[in-house]
């Protein structure tokens, strides 16, 4: 069995959620199976390893359960990326629309140093809104942004046409 096909058998379609016509991918099960999760993280950060990453952005909220292992398996630091009105210190926000709905995001000002080298991760990859949005306030910041690593991209989409293709990795598409 591949690492695909283990994913295929293990997430859970939800339909409906969170809105009427949205079938959400439940990443749950795969997290509470630590055999599987280790394969996700060791397969999210592999396409990055040796390039000097030293921040991995994870996008709130399950781009943090993922983001803070690829992280440490990059020997990088974690920056939360998060929801409006979240953060502590003095941060930087931008806003975009998402597949239900509207949202920000927002970053502490130092979170990220200039010519820093970033990686963005996040569970899925739907319309793109998110990950750009992320990837906003890295630049605003002076960050480089080496890649994005999704589990899942939601390629009918097309939301790494937004991000740049050939910086857009992920373990499994639909
Ligand atoms: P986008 O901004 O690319 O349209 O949406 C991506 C964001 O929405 C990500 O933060 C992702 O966690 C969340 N998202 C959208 N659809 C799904 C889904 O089907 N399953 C999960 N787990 N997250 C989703």
């Amino acid at each position: 069995p591949t690492l695909v096909s283990d994913l295929q058998a293990t997430l859970r379609d939800v339909p409906d959620f969170p809105k009427p016509g949205i079938v959400f991918k439940d990443i749950t099960p795969m997290l509470a199976d630590p055999r599987l999760f280790g394969r996700v993280v060791t397969a999210m950060s592999a396409p990055f390893r040796g390039k000097h990453i030293t921040k991995v952005v994870g996008v709130e909220s399950r781009g943090f359960i993922l983001g803070a292992p690829i992280a440490l398996a990059l020997e990088a630091g974690f920056v939360p990326a998060r929801k409006p009105g979240k953060l502590p210190h003095r941060s930087i926000v931008e806003r975009y629309s998402l597949e239900y709905g509207a949202d920000g995001v927002e970053m502490h000002e130092d979170a990220i140093l200039k010519d820093e080298r970033v990686l963005v991760v996040d569970d899925v990859l739907a319309t793109g809104g998110t990950a750009e949005a992320t990837a906003r306030l890295i630049s605003r910041l002076g960050g480089d942004i080496v890649g994005f690593s999704f589990l899942i991209t939601l390629d009918f989409l097309a939301g790494a046409k937004r991000l740049g293709p050939d910086k857009v990795t992920s373990v499994l598409s639909f």
